[in-house]
């Protein structure tokens, strides 16, 4: 039986990531600073506790591991990461994360990871026409992304793959692109689109307003998250390095998803545009490589996975009206 560690198996990615290792038979063990929020973790052994800490990951990170998959990061969506205001914390957390991690990796010989990279990399400049993003991998360097976030993932990648070259380590990197669907957060500052959408739609009356952050034209591609863990276990098993895309390239306005979201709703409501942090003017998986390599695409369209979280996101809505 393998072992696995799961860092961040607390969150939204990782939770069901756990799920996914438990189905095809791998002992887990899971680490975050705190439970999951929405379902009871799968994972065999669930341990509290701050990777920030190198005597926490000394502790958790055990030589009998064959597999770690490090999604463990100080996270939000555009309301946390592009405003500037968390940008001290959010390098500072996930490097120490990140360095923790795969330096016990290299103390305790356990060679195989899996990180969990960020279309945040990519430079700003090649994002700026919303109808034709350009986000392959090798348009990375010379590296300008639009965030401090992005600028920690891009550190952190090659922290990674040096681990790799100079100590032996097997590195498996993703750039994950918009990863939405149920049991993520959908409230409180750190909800990325999909999940906001969903909230502002499901608490709208019929006939009512929500808000967008800026025009509303900024375009983007969202993964349903059973996806994104499918090609995450399709790239561990594969002898590819990356970093590789993880996304959709089913390229949709935020108004549109907005429309979508009030279609699966039966809702008509209208849309607000008030200025707010909005990063990119486009972004979209590039998916040549994935398919190249790993013959990994989305098997699905975007509305599928929004038919699958709007009703789990309508819920929690509806749950929490009444406490
Ligand atoms: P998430 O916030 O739901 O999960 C991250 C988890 O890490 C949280 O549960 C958090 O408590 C935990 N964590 C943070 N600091 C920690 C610490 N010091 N010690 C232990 N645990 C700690 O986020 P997610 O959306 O599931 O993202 C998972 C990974 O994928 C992250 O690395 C993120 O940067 C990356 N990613 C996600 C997306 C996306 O669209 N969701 C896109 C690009 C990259």
């Amino acid at each position: 039986m393998k072992k696995a560690l799961v860092c961040g198996a607390g969150g939204f990615i990782a939770g069901h990531l756990v799920k996914r290792l438990k189905s095809e038979g791998y002992w887990v063990r899971g680490v975050d600073l705190k439970e999951h929020e929405f379902a009871p973790s799968q994972a065999d052994e669930f341990v509290l506790g701050d990777l920030r800490d190198p005597a926490f990951v000394a502790d958790v990170l055990s030589a009998d591991l064959d597999e770690v998959y490090q999604l463990a990061a100080d996270m939000g969506g555009a309301g946390y990461l592009f405003t500037g205001d968390n940008d001290a914390d959010v390098m500072h957390n996930s490097a120490m994360i990140n360095l923790n991690v795969v330096d016990e990796m290299r103390k305790k010989g356990v060679r195989k990871a899996f990180y969990s990279s960020s279309a945040c990399v990519y430079p700003e400049h090649n994002q700026m026409d919303p109808d034709h993003p350009t986000c392959a991998e090798d348009t990375v360097y010379p590296a300008a992304p639009d965030s401090e976030y992005g600028w920690e993932k891009l550190f952190s990648e090659r922290l990674f793959a040096n681990y790799a070259r100079n100590y032996d380590l097997e590195v498996h990197v993703a750039r994950f692109h918009n990863i939405f669907g149920p049991e993520g957060t959908w409230t409180g500052g750190r909800e990325k689109v999909p999940a906001a959408v969903c909230r502002k739609v499901a608490e709208a009356e019929d006939g009512g307003e929500i808000e967008i952050w800026g025009d509303g034209k900024q375009t983007r591609t969202f993964l349903y998250v059973d996806e994104c863990v499918e090609a995450v276990r399709r790239l561990m098993e594969s002898d590819f390095a990356g970093p590789v895309n993880i996304g959709s390239d089913e390229l949709i306005s935020i108004n549109d998803l907005a429309a979508m979201v009030m279609d699966i709703a039966g809702k008509k409501v209208s849309l607000r545009h008030i200025p707010g942090p909005q990063g990119v003017r486009g972004r979209q998986s590039d998916n040549r490589l994935i398919q190249e390599k790993l013959n990994w695409s989305p098997s699905a369209p975007l509305r599928d996975g929004l038919e699958k979280t709007y009703p789990w996101i309508a819920e929690q809505v509806a749950i929490a009206a009444k406490t």
